[in-house]
């Protein structure tokens, strides 16, 4: 039988199959192999009776993260605001060039627009090759539209704290109640203190994945590959790269670099460009074995 792992924990796979949820167990061969299911993973599994089974094959992967330890995640929500906790664009623009780097999407979700229409924000991303939706998790404001961003796919949602990103799933999953706001913090009982990664179902054939702040993808694994790729990270930069005129340019301040070029044009959002120079300073001198 085929199934989808929705939830791991304690050494058990949950796995919807058709609906129904069978609480099993992964065969010794993976860890032989030294891989493990993951949550979001397509698998066989062998019905034991009683609720139970066996993962017993799992199928090839689209795509995997370390942390949050999940396979096949289709896109990343990045949930910001205009208002307080204003966030910072490189943080997003941080998590878009990991999600390029996985082949996941990227949507950029701009909360608390109630409050704040975040004018500055949407204008960086309404003129980068990232989507932007602002919504209001308190009026209600953009959900429809988030909704069909999301239907059909595995989208893990991210943020700074504070942003509204409890609020937002809530609206999306009434049946989640996650706790919202400072009250959680000052119990020192948020939701993360355990560490399982879980899928929760919207609709049919739509789930989401909640992951702790942004600093989740920060692994070394992904920076390391960022320094390898990071000009084909950012979308827009794409049909400029192998125009400028020195060969091995790196896009910051060359001479005759048609990046920086679209940048001065106004093709290219310069907000982006500063993001992709700190990205670059910061993994720059990575050495695998530091
Ligand atoms: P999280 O830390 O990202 O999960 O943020 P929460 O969902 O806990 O929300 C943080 C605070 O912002 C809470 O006080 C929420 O009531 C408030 N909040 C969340 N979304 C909105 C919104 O769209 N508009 C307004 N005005 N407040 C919001
Ligand atoms: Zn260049």
């Amino acid at each position: 039988m085929r199934g989808r792992i929705e939830k791991a924990l304690s050494g058990f796979y949950y796995v919807n199959v058709g609906g129904q949820v069978l609480q099993c167990r992964a065969r010794g061969k993976f860890r032989r192999e030294g891989t493990s299911p993951l949550v979001g993973d397509w698998v066989q599994v062998r019905e034991l009776g009683g609720g139970e089974g066996f993962v017993e094959e799992i199928e090839p992967r689209k795509s995997c993260f370390a942390r949050p330890s999940a396979a096949n995640i289709d896109q990343l929500v990045i949930i910001a605001s205009g208002a307080i906790p204003v966030t910072d664009p490189y943080l997003i623009d941080r998590i878009a060039s990991i999600a390029a780097l996985k082949g996941c999407g990227v949507l950029v979700c701009l909360n608390k627009s109630d409050l704040d229409p975040a004018e500055e924000l949407y204008a960086i991303y309404a003129h980068s090759a990232i989507p932007v939706l602002r919504v209001s998790a308190k009026t209600g404001e953009g959900m429809e539209q988030l909704r069909c961003h999301i239907r059909g796919k595995l989208s893990a949602f991210t943020g700074n704290s504070g942003v509204g990103k409890s609020s937002i799933l809530n609206c999306l999953c009434p049946d989640l109640s996650l706790q919202v706001g400072e009250v959680s913090q000052a119990l020192g009982r948020g939701r993360h203190t355990t560490r399982h990664v879980e899928m929760f179902p919207v609709e049919e054939d739509t789930w989401v994945i909640d992951t702790p702040g942004f600093s989740s993808f920060d692994t070394e694994e992904l920076n390391l590959e960022l320094q390898a790729h990071l000009p084909e990270t950012f979308p827009e930069f794409l049909p400029y790269l192998g125009q400028c005129r020195f060969v091995g340019c790196k896009h910051i301040r060359e001479k005759g670099c048609a990046v920086l070029e679209a940048v001065r044009r106004g093709d290219i959002p310069s907000s982006r460009h500063r993001s992709y120079v700190r990205l670059w300073e910061e993994v720059k001198d990575l050495r695998p074995w530091d």
